[in-house]
């Protein structure tokens, strides 16, 4: 693969980092991540992944954009009120960077359509708003083997975690929530409020964590997770061990 003068300019200032340069930066085109929601957190995953060039970005969402969206799903304009979230948001990121392949997923992810859906990109990056959602796309990415960066945040608070079911020691978010909370169809930032910016706090470090996966740069969050507490601003990265019960475990009794 050659790069055009074009993208010799727009990936500039990436290419003179060690950690990334030419080599890098082709990792990155080539790799392939889906994003679930386009929300508060899949606003500015999706918004920086496109600027930085991850070469296939899918997008799975089935809400249209409410007015009630717009203090935190940064994609979004108040022209865009009742468009269609997965479609708007591409066309927005067509925009920041017209050379990437994009695809959209107007539905909800289910136990039925997951497998099609997600079969071709290699990092998930969960950004959903309910724990029915985040459970499937554990068991999904435990199975199949795949990358998942999830996010959650909650009035001034934010969580993130990394699993890489490559790793054998990767826990999974059964080891974090064994029992599924109740009513878990229902999105928290509507009962509960959120503050705008920390889908931005989260999104952006999931966005980021996405990167170093790619380029398998850093340390990786796996095996942690993060917990941010925005008004005392206070990060915590908190060891998160695989559960001897789980069944992500293969040694379980
Ligand atoms: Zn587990």
């Amino acid at each position: 693969m050659k790069f055009s003068k074009k993208q010799i300019d727009r990936y500039s200032r990436q290419l003179i980092l060690k950690k990334i340069g030419f080599v890098g930066q082709k990792k990155i085109l080539k790799s392939s991540v889906l994003i679930i929601g386009a929300g508060g957190l899949g606003s500015p995953i999706a918004i920086y992944l496109a600027a930085l060039g991850v070469g296939t970005i899918g997008i799975v969402d089935k809400d249209y954009i409410e007015i009630s969206n717009l203090s935190r799903q940064i994609a979004f304009t108040t022209k865009d009120v009742k468009k269609k979230k997965s479609s708007t948001i591409i066309k927005k990121l067509k925009k920041i960077n017209p050379d990437l392949n994009f695809k959209s997923f107007y539905t909800n992810l289910s136990k039925k359509n997951i497998n099609v859906i997600a079969k071709n990109f290699s990092i998930i990056v969960d950004g959903s708003d309910n724990f029915n959602t985040r459970f499937l796309v554990n068991d999904y990415c435990f199975k199949n083997k795949k990358i998942l960066i999830s996010g959650a945040i909650s009035k001034f608070d934010g969580q993130v975690y990394t699993f890489n079911f490559h790793k054998k020691y990767s826990p999974c978010l059964r080891c974090f929530i064994p029992i599924m909370p109740p009513n878990p169809d229902i999105d928290n930032c509507e009962y509960d409020g959120v503050i705008g910016t920390m889908g931005g706090v989260v999104g952006t470090i999931q966005a980021n964590e996405v990167i170093k996966e790619i380029l398998k740069i850093g340390n990786s969050l796996c095996g942690y997770i993060l917990i941010i507490d925005g008004l005392k601003l206070t990060f915590r990265k908190v060891k998160l061990n695989k559960r001897s019960d789980c069944c992500c475990n293969e040694k379980r009794k």
